[in-house]
């Protein structure tokens, strides 16, 4: 298909042959000029047009490019896309030096880009014992004391991943619980969504709460019915045993990130925007220089620290490198409504006595918000409630009352419930919505009793959003969800949890195409990075991040999309998973 075939953004058929000669030089002269700037800096280019040094053919290669969808090769020059076209067309460009993969009929596209990820905590995670999946509270104990051998009786055990929402108790855990496996370890372990924890005897009394202990702001500590602490810790209560931990060594920081990327590019992911600790992004700064980064990292740094600190991290960390930058500043604004923390405008259908927990008084987030607008930081805020989906909005409605316009591109991470009236307002503010699909379908077995029925009509509205001209980003909260953004799409097209049902999706009406889920998941989350010129697509002069599946997604059976595999991983063309 000739019309496919495009160099540089121009169609070969319009032009005569003293036109291809300039526009080869002028590619040669654009591939100068990368090469340039990339930091090996040694790659000569005379004046002749290179032959490309890896080309992928014989592919279905989805290229989320509307005027050219389906291609079936692309060449690559350094870290870039430099053509798209036929088998034949690419091969044709091909020299001596050229490696040509066949993909043999599999199906490739542009990698995924998950728009919120905690990549660190995810790493971190596995040095841990993982409660991921566990289905019960014995199940959740046996894990425990399968790992409790490692530790000497003194040593912390942490870890993280339990949900009671799975367990046949549909109770939270308690200190009681943990001392029935150790007395003598001090234990903490996270809650899948990482906004409650439940900590044993011992961590508490390191931490020194006891009944008398006041709630912290913005969290609390829960206790029983003779007023003693269950061991259950909310919100910013956490951290009152958190702190206590003794900080990972910097090996351990080094090989639990190592452990979050493999996992990363083995799931064909191959850009993060990124929630973790300075000390990680210092990881990252390493990796990268010894070349060892496998995928693209946008960095948060935490809102609430001082403004001058917020600018120094800018500073060191940068904003331009196109594999390691800086600059988006996130604020969490409310809990989590699996943990019934999540701040809504009316109280829980199935707890009244508790609306949720708002973390910042709306007046503060405000100063603060316009302050850090103005020195050129884009904003993402955590709201998952309807109420502080409306605070986000309207936080941002007055940074550009004050602030003026600009290309700011505001971001609400999860933006799970959101008051009917409020849907217009992203689009009105250009307000992203950057949401993680995966999370409807771990939540609807219990977000019903949550919301009750109507305000479950506008939770996780991936439809609404775009009716109402919202712009989407996808994503996966790794390691609340699992970073396979299969998972995320399978979710997308059906809200049917992974063993099928509820029959047609809950809140079907909330189902988008494959097609609008794989652009959130890709263009959409590089217009959230401020990437969309560069990331996103399968066309000349993006980067060449690129995943082989083994199957055409935009084909199968949503249920298929589960067994799916990735076959490789491609950053910057460089194979960075599978061979
Ligand atoms: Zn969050
Ligand atoms: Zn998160």
């Amino acid at each position: 298909m000739i019309h496919n075939f495009r160099l540089l953004g121009n169609d070969l058929r319009q032009h005569s042959p003293l036109q291809l000669l300039v526009m080869r030089f002028a590619h040669c002269l654009f591939l100068c000029g990368w090469l340039a700037a990339a930091p090996q800096g040694l790659n000569a280019c005379g004046t002749e047009s290179q032959p490309p040094e890896l080309a992928l053919v014989n592919g279905v290669i989805y290229t989320g490019d509307a005027a050219h969808l389906r291609v079936e090769a692309m060449a690559i020059h350094g870290e870039k896309i430099v053509a798209v076209g036929t088998t034949r067309q690419i091969r044709a460009l091909a020299g001596p030096k050229t490696r040509v993969i066949d993909l043999h009929g599999a199906f490739a596209m542009p990698g995924f880009n998950d728009a919120h990820i905690h990549l660190a905590s995810g790493g971190q995670a596995k040095l841990g014992v993982d409660f991921e999946g566990a289905k019960s509270l014995a199940e959740f104990q046996l894990r425990l004391r399968a790992r409790l051998a490692e530790h000497k009786p003194g040593e912390w055990i942490t870890g993280r991943g339990w949900d009671h929402t799975l367990w046949p108790e549909q109770r939270f855990p308690t200190r009681q619980d943990l001392d029935a496996v150790s007395k003598d370890h001090p234990m903490i372990f996270g809650r899948v969504d990482g906004h409650v924890a439940v900590a044993n005897s011992l961590a508490l009394q390191l931490a020194g709460i006891t009944k008398e202990t006041k709630d912290p702001a913005a969290g609390s500590i829960e206790h029983d019915s003779a007023g003693e602490p269950t061991g259950m810790l909310k919100e910013s209560a956490v951290g009152l045993v958190s702190r206590k931990i003794p900080p990972l060594t910097p090996e351990q920081r080094r090989r639990a990130v190592e452990m979050a990327l493999a996992e990363v590019a083995r799931f064909g992911v191959t850009s993060l925007q990124d929630n973790s600790a300075w000390a990680d992004f210092v990881v990252y700064q390493q990796l990268k220089k010894e070349g060892k980064l496998t995928a693209r990292i946008t960095e948060w740094l935490p809102f609430s620290e001082p403004l001058a600190r917020l600018n120094e991290m800018r500073q060191q960390g940068g904003t331009e490198d196109p594999w390691l930058k800086t600059g988006t500043l996130k604020a969490i604004l409310d809990g989590s409504l699996g943990s019934r923390t999540a701040a809504l405008l009316a109280p829980y259908a199935d707890d009244p006595s508790t609306s949720g927990i708002l973390r910042f008084e709306p007046e503060q987030l405000k100063r603060l918000a316009i302050e850090r607008d103005n020195a050129g930081f884009q904003l993402a805020f955590h709201a998952i409630g309807d109420a502080t989906n409306r605070i986000a909005l309207n936080t941002f409605a007055a940074v550009v009352e004050r602030n003026g316009p600009r290309d700011r591109r505001p971001r609400i991470e999860h933006a799970q419930v959101v008051a009917p009236e409020d849907f217009p307002r992203f689009a009105e503010l250009g307000v992203i919505a950057s949401m993680q699909p995966v999370h409807e379908s771990s939540d609807m077995r219990w977000a019903q009793a949550r919301l009750g029925s109507d305000r479950s009509k506008g939770a996780y509205a991936w439809n609404t959003m775009l009716k109402q001209g919202a712009r989407l980003a996808f994503g996966t909260d790794y390691p609340v969800e699992p970073v396979n953004p299969l998972r995320g799409l399978y979710a997308c097209v059906t809200r049917e949890l992974p063993e099928g049902g509820p029959a047609g999706g809950w809140q079907p009406q909330e189902k988008i195409p494959l097609e609008d889920c794989l652009r959130a998941y890709t263009g959409g989350s590089a217009y959230a990075e401020f990437e969309e010129g560069k990331k996103g697509r399968i066309a000349p002069g993006q980067w060449a991040d690129i995943v082989v599946l083994s199957a055409d997604i935009t084909k199968i059976p949503p249920q298929q999309l589960l067994t799916t595999k990735v076959l490789q991983t491609f950053v910057g063309g460089r194979l960075v998973y599978g061979k």
